[in-house]
């Protein structure tokens, strides 16, 4: 009798491994539930249109579609009284309409046939269910809902698109799950989280275009971001690590009245920055590997944002502006790759007027730059060997720095690539503090040492800047801290601190910490130099620069 037990289990044991080799992988198909959340609006528009009947039959028995009204609720998007008026009041022959024209099955089918195209590039980790909704909010996005990745697409959009929707938001579920992204977003990470879900439509199907990937931009939209790539970059570079409303306004948000785009620009750049970063990265690495990265480490390696990248020239060409201000320090004004042309006054208020070539650098001094032999106990003359130096704010003999700067210097060959690996490292283990950006322009705080960033990993640009050149000066190269002025292309100027390191034979050599770039663009125009913030002697209030970019 035991002997017969024990054989049935072990066939019980077999059959159901049998059965799980036999089975094809769920994946492969379906992955999670398709929920027909609409069905619920379309018994709403068929009861008494009241309140209390559109949570009965829209909201309570979808936990997915409540969410979504929770979330524009909170973040102010509907306001709930309103919101319940326009219920009550909704225009029942425009919602028939859609409800006419619907075919369960072919929501379900084209749901299949994204989802086995999505799992093809990249296996979830996770099952990722849909939900096809119906309710006056149209909008499409990825919610987790009991622990569950969801999609929510409203129905009212047009059918040939919810295949393309589907595979955006199915993207975003995988990047997710890859990456899971701190919130609050910066730029950088909205960039590249969209970027992986535009560009998504391509890799699973060849044939896609731009126009498909960026489906929610028109398409003179997309044709202008293709003509004005090089404005986006160097109107967005200095944003990415910023985060909030505002930021989502200029560069993310659509919807007149509500997108708040700079000058000129259409909404949504940064889909279309995005998509261009994966498509070219795409060339270099796996879609695995680009979803599990950190954005900021993705972006600087990119060097997407980085002028010398593009601009890399035969002949110098220079950029010539005139500056006004009550407080510049002429000398570091005139140093490299700045150089003075005339001086009109110079005392308080200054007025000069300078050339500035940087973003022209020639191949060849970029070569130079980048195979120069990485030395830390090189010899440097007084007035350089000082920029080698500790100071209160920049504690660049700390042993937690040193700690730091020996796992970078690891088989370092050249300086550059050490320069590199610190911009990486700061750039993407920072974020950027915007109440501390507001209190060092109104002149209420000085800037935070590098071993304060350090433990906080929030800063401005000074604070990217006191860690930088904490490491730089750790590993032996010397490193000034600049402040200056940066021109935007919408036409604001803003107070900006960036370094220069030194490299032997060659020189100062500026690079932009917060972004993690390595070259600082020709409008960026330095005012002050020092060991620190504070040998800068410059409070910003009594700066009062103005520049103004001038034809030679
Ligand atoms: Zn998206």
């Amino acid at each position: 009798m035991f002997v017969i037990l024990l054989l049935i289990l072990i066939v019980c044991e077999f059959s159901a491994l049998g059965k799980q080799s036999s089975n094809p992988d769920k994946n492969d198909t379906r992955n999670g539930e398709v929920i027909l959340a609409y069905e619920g609006f379309e018994k709403f528009l068929n009861s008494e249109h009241t309140w209390e009947n559109y949570q009965k039959y829209v909201l309570n028995p979808y936990p997915a579609v409540n969410k979504l009204h929770e979330k524009y609720e909170e973040c102010n998007l509907i306001n709930k009284q309103r919101f319940t008026e326009q219920v009550i009041s909704i225009s029942e022959s425009k919602y028939r309409k859609i409800l006419e024209n619907i075919d369960d099955q072919k929501f379900c089918s084209m749901y299949d046939s994204a989802v086995q195209r999505c799992n093809i590039a990249l296996s979830p980790k996770k099952e990722i269910d849909v939900c096809f909704f119906l309710s006056p909010i149209k909008d499409c996005q990825m919610l987790p809902v009991n622990g569950r990745n969801t999609i929510l697409i409203s129905i009212e959009y047009k059918l040939e698109d919810i295949p393309l929707i589907i595979v955006h938001e199915y993207a975003h579920c995988l990047h997710y799950q890859y990456k899971p992204l701190e919130e609050p977003k910066s730029l950088s990470d909205w960039i590249i989280d969209e970027g992986i879900a535009s560009y998504f439509p391509r890799i699973v199907n060849e044939n896609a275009s731009i126009y498909e990937g960026l489906w929610m931009m028109p398409k003179p939209a997309v044709d202008w971001c293709v003509k004005n790539e090089r404005l986006i970059l160097d109107t967005i570079w200095h944003d990415l690590n910023k985060s909030g409303l505002d930021i989502e306004k200029k560069y993310i948000c659509g919807g007149s009245g509500f997108a708040n785009p700079p000058e000129g620009f259409p909404e949504k750049t940064g889909y279309y920055i995005g998509y261009r970063i994966i498509e070219e990265q795409l060339k270099e690495k796996s879609l695995r590997e680009i979803c599990s990265m950190d954005s900021d480490e993705l972006i600087a390696e990119s060097q997407f944002f980085n002028p010398a990248n593009f601009q890399t020239t035969d002949s110098i060409k220079y950029s010539y502006y005139r500056i006004k201000a009550d407080k510049i320090d002429l000398k570091s004004v005139n140093s490299f790759p700045q150089k003075i042309v005339r001086i009109i006054s110079k005392q308080s208020p200054y007025e000069i007027e300078i050339r500035n070539q940087s973003t022209n650098l020639p191949a060849e001094r970029f070569n130079s730059i980048k195979t120069h032999r990485y030395n830390k106990y090189a010899n440097y003359p007084k007035d350089i060997a000082l920029y080698l130096e500790s100071t209160e704010l920049i504690e660049s003999e700390s042993p937690e720095i040193s700690h730091i700067t020996d796992s970078l210097t690891n088989d370092i060959v050249y300086t550059y690539d050490f320069i590199k690996a610190a911009l990486n490292l700061v750039s993407s283990s920072v974020k950027y503090d915007s109440d501390l950006a507001r209190e060092i322009s109104a002149g209420k705080h000085c800037t935070q040492s590098a071993l304060e960033t350090l433990h906080f990993k929030k800063g401005t640009c000074s604070e990217y800047t006191n860690l930088f050149l904490a490491l730089t000066r750790n590993a032996g190269i010397p490193g000034r801290f600049v402040i200056g002025r940066i021109l935007l292309p919408d036409g604001n100027q803003i107070y900006h601190a960036w370094a220069e390191c030194y490299i032997e034979d060659i020189g100062w050599m500026p690079v932009e910490v917060q972004n993690g770039n390595s070259w600082i663009p020709d409008w960026g125009i330095k005012l002050f130099a020092g060991k620190d913030f504070k040998d800068c002697n410059a409070a910003l209030p009594d700066i009062q620069a103005n520049i103004e970019k001038i034809d030679k």
